[in-house]
């Protein structure tokens, strides 16, 4: 029998367990219920290295490709963590990594790589331009030797766990620009010297124990050195970052599933209800056994996104489409999980409602389920751009 695609990296794997295991059920529950930051789990991971993995050993990471990072975040969800906590540090980095100068780089990234700097957080999305990135409002005007913010944002995640935030903003109107995605612009942003000084940050409380904000830029100066590549060009850099960040969230997704899966399985051969397991009714059998069918496809679609990737290869469609099936089917575990249960995957003891949350953001963000049909219909169909 062929090993599954994920026994590939199973060295990387066990030690993640290892280091999961001093992070059980309870420790993710108790930070859910009081809505804290899983601090202590964060701080182990990068104390050991595993936020770094894709940093560049020459800034002090460890230098390998997407496929073993992916691999880090899927054992996090699928031993009942929640990566999201801190994924942002492993694709935001690679805006640095791949457009920052060499002294942005040799500033930064070594620190990034320690931990003794958290890149957690990227600004991109408004509050009244939504999907539509290219009309969003915040404007960065130069001003001497600084730029000069002012605008809005919402649902910027782990603000106040992050050292640095990618900002991105409009350097040139609109009506200047021969295209939309022109003239806009990215700069690195010290949360530390920021907040207070023209940025205020208002906290979401939502669905999922996921830090998320309101971002209000009342001109909050920002040092001319921290743009990051060409001005003008910041819309492309941010689109070159999104290959990385679909797969590695579809590697989440597939933890997720495969958490469920397990979960359900175990329950449905444990739990006796008419005499005889649960497990041992189609109409419970069957439900898992697609969840497990439809990820083992998504775990396919995700390692020839990193292989990709990692070749330096175009993988936009393979990378969209990990993450749309990656996504569909965690959701579907999901559902079949709780179901699986009956009342008791109500009850927060059992961490299904919880996980149930927790993936049912990634139809949404960072980029909706129909965004991603849009490209495929367009960049790879050939059909007309929709909107
Ligand atoms: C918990 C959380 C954390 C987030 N973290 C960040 C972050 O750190 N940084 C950041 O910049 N953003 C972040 N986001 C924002 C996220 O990326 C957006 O919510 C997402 O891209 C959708 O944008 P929107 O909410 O404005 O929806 P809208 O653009 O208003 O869309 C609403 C719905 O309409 C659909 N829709 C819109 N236009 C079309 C179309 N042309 N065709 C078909 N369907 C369409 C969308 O698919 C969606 O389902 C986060 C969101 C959440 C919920």
């Amino acid at each position: 029998m062929n090993l599954p695609a994920e026994d590939r990296y199973q060295d990387i794997r066990d030690a993640l367990r290892d280091l999961c295991s001093h992070y059980p059920d309870e420790y993710w529950r108790e930070v859910d219920g009081a809505r804290d930051y899983p601090e202590a789990f964060v701080d182990a991971l990068t104390g050991a290295g595993w936020l770094a993995a894709l940093i560049p050993q020459a800034y002090g990471g460890s230098g390998l490709g997407l496929a073993e990072a992916s691999v880090i975040m899927e054992e996090i969800n699928r031993n009942g963590g929640n990566a999201g906590a801190c994924h942002g540090q492993m694709y935001n980095m690679g805006t640095l990594l791949r457009h920052g100068s060499e002294a942005q780089k040799r500033d930064y990234l070594p620190k990034i790589a320690s931990g003794e700097l958290r890149l957690q957080s990227m600004g991109v999305t408004e509050p009244t331009t939504g999907t539509d990135t290219t009309q969003l409002k915040t404007v960065a005007v130069k001003r001497g030797d600084r730029y000069v913010v002012n605008g809005q944002k919402v649902w910027i995640s782990r603000i106040q766990h992050s050292d640095l935030m990618i900002l991105l903003a409009r350097t040139t109107p609109a009506e200047q620009v021969k295209r939309k995605s022109e003239g806009l612009s990215i700069f690195l942003v010290d949360l530390h010297e920021a907040i207070g000084q023209g940025l205020s940050v208002r906290p979401i409380l939502n669905m999922v124990n996921h830090e998320t904000n309101e971002l209000f830029f009342d001109n909050l100066e920002i040092p001319a050195e921290n743009l990051i590549g060409e001005e003008g060009r910041g819309f492309k850099y941010i689109l070159d970052g999104l290959n990385a960040e679909r797969t590695l969230i579809a590697a989440e997704c597939i933890g997720d599933a495969w958490w469920f899966i397990n979960r359900a399985a175990r329950y449905a051969r444990e739990r006796v209800v008419f005499d005889r397991p649960i497990g041992q009714n189609q109409g419970v059998q069957f439900p898992i056994a697609e969840s497990y069918i439809e990820t083992s496809a998504a775990n396919l679609m995700r390692y020839r996104a990193c292989e990709l990737f990692d070749a330096h290869a175009p993988c936009g469609a393979e990378a969209n489409m990990a993450k749309y099936l990656a996504a569909k089917a965690s959701w579907e575990a999901a559902n079949a999980c709780l179901q699986t249960h009956g009342g008791f995957g109500f009850a927060c003891e059992y961490d299904i409602e919880r996980k149930f949350r927790e993936t049912r953001l990634y139809q949404v963000a960072p980029i909706s389920t129909n965004l991603i049909l849009s490209y495929v219909a367009e960049h790879i169909l050939g059909l007309p751009r929709s909107f």
